[in-house]
C-alpha cells in the first residue's frame, strides 16, 4: 500500500512543450496542482482533472508565506492521491524546494522530484550561445544576488567573478546595483552581458546584448517578465553576431548596446 505522496515537479522555463514527459503525465493525472506564479496558463491547462491552487511568490507582489505553503501541501497530500507541486524551471534551484521537502518528510509524506529545464538553459538555447566553450569557459556559476527577508547578505559578486560564465537569477530589477557590485569586484565594464526576459516564451521573449557598463541602462527597457542576466566572455561572439545581424538588416531580436 502506498501512502500519500507529493510530486515536486519542474515546469521548465515557460514553453509548455519544454516540460518533461514525466511532468506532463503527472500534471494530467493530478488531483490537485499547487503552483508558483511563474507557471504559465498553457501548462496549467494540461491539468485536466485537478483543482488548481496558486501559491505563488513573485517579488514585489503579495505572496504566501512558506510555512503556509508547507501546510497546504501537507493538507493536500492527506486528502488527495496525486498531488503536484509545480515550480518554474527546475524545482531544486532557487525554488525553496528544501523547505517543502523537509516539511513533507517530517509529516511522513513521501516526496518525489521531477527535474525541469532551468531558466539558464532556456536562455542559453534562446540566444544560441553555449555556456561553456573550449578555451573560453570551463565553469558556470548559477547565482542570485537576491536575499530573502531576514537573511544576511552574501558575497554574490565574488562568486560571479570566480566563474568563467555566470547566470544571475532574480536579477533583472536590480541591474543597477548588480552592475555596481560587479565593477567593485573587479569586473571590467566591457565584460559582455546578456539579459534574457521571458526565455522560451515565444514572441514575449526579449534579448538585450550588452556589457556590464551598460547593464543598468539596458535593464531599464525590461518589461515585467522574469529575467536573467548572463555574464562572461562566451557572449562576446553574441555581441558580434548581433552587430552582423544589424548590419545585414536581418530581423533579429538580438540588440547591441
Ligand atoms: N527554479 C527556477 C528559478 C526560480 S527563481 C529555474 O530553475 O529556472 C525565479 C527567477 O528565475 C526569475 O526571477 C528569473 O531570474 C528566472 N526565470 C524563470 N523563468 C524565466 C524565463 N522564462 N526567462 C528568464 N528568466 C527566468
Amino acid at each position: 500500500m502506498s501512502g500519500p505522496r507529493v510530486y515536486l515537479v519542474g515546469a521548465g522555463p515557460g514553453a509548455a512543450d519544454l516540460l518533461t514527459v514525466r511532468a506532463a503525465r503527472l500534471i494530467a493525472q493530478a488531483d490537485i496542482v499547487l503552483h508558483d506564479a511563474l507557471v504559465p496558463a498553457e501548462i496549467l491547462a494540461l491539468a485536466e482533472r485537478a483543482r488548481i491552487v496558486p501559491v505563488g511568490k513573485r517579488s514585489g507582489r503579495p505572496s504566501s508565506a512558506q510555512s503556509f505553503i508547507n501546510k497546504q501541501l501537507i493538507d493536500a497530500a492527506r486528502r488527495h492521491t496525486v498531488v503536484v507541486r509545480l515550480k518554474g524551471g527546475d524545482p531544486m534551484l532557487f525554488g525553496r524546494a528544501q523547505e517543502e521537502i523537509d516539511a513533507l518528510v517530517h509529516a511522513g509524506i513521501a516526496v518525489e522530484i521531477v527535474p525541469g529545464i532551468s531558466a539558464a538553459f532556456g536562455a542559453a538555447a534562446s540566444v544560441q550561445q553555449s555556456l561553456t566553450q573550449r578555451g573560453v569557459s570551463r565553469s558556470v556559476m548559477l547565482l542570485t544576488p537576491a536575499v530573502g527577508k531576514g537573511e544576511t547578505g552574501h558575497d554574490w559578486a565574488t562568486a560571479a567573478v570566480a566563474a568563467d560564465t555566470a547566470v544571475l537569477y532574480m536579477a533583472g530589477r536590480q541591474a543597477g546595483a548588480i552592475a555596481a557590485g560587479l565593477l567593485v569586484a573587479g569586473v571590467p565594464a566591457t565584460r559582455p552581458a546578456v539579459i534574457v526576459e521571458n526565455a522560451t516564451l515565444g514572441t514575449r521573449e526579449r534579448v538585450f546584448v550588452t556589457t556590464v557598463g551598460q547593464l543598468e541602462a539596458e535593464a531599464a527597457r525590461l518589461g515585467d517578465g522574469p529575467a536573467l542576466i548572463l555574464l562572461g566572455d562566451v557572449f562576446s561572439s553574441l555581441q558580434q553576431r548581433a552587430d552582423i545581424a544589424e548590419h545585414l538588416g536581418l530581423g533579429s531580436h538580438h540588440r547591441a548596446a
